[in-house]
């Protein structure tokens, strides 16, 4: 956890979110800009840098914010007319939240 990160202060609760799901490892919540109808955030609770950071012990949330963001989709209604699943990665990539999280954009 860090202090100053604006996503971890979601996990702990510190700071408002419109969070549509969570688990032990994993929380969902609504971008605050959103760039589609739908525009989800699917974040790990413990805090990863960016997919460059991930360890070999990640594997197992990564793999669980897949499933989750399948889920979550089917839940929004916008798994027929389809979505995508992004993660930008370090600054060239246009990551501006350095706090692992993966876009799920859909809804068109
Ligand atoms: P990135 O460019 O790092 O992949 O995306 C970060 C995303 O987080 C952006 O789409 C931005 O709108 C969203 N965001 C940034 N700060 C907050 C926040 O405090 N709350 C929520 N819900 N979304 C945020
Ligand atoms: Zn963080």
């Amino acid at each position: 956890m860090e202090k100053e990160c604006a996503f971890c202060q979601i996990v702990r609760g510190e700071k408002p979110a419109d969070i549509v799901f969570q688990n032990e490892s994993v929380v969902v919540f609504k971008d605050i800009r959103p760039h589609a109808p739908v525009h989800l955030l699917i974040v790990p609770k413990k805090h990863i840098r960016s997919l460059n950071d991930l360890a070999e012990q990640d594997q197992e949330v990564l793999s669980e914010m897949i499933l989750i963001a399948r889920k979550v989709a089917q839940e929004k209604e916008i798994s027929n007319s389809g979505y995508r699943i992004v993660f930008n990665v370090e600054r060239g990539g246009g990551q501006v939240i350095f706090h692992l999280h993966m876009h799920l954009l859909g809804g068109w």
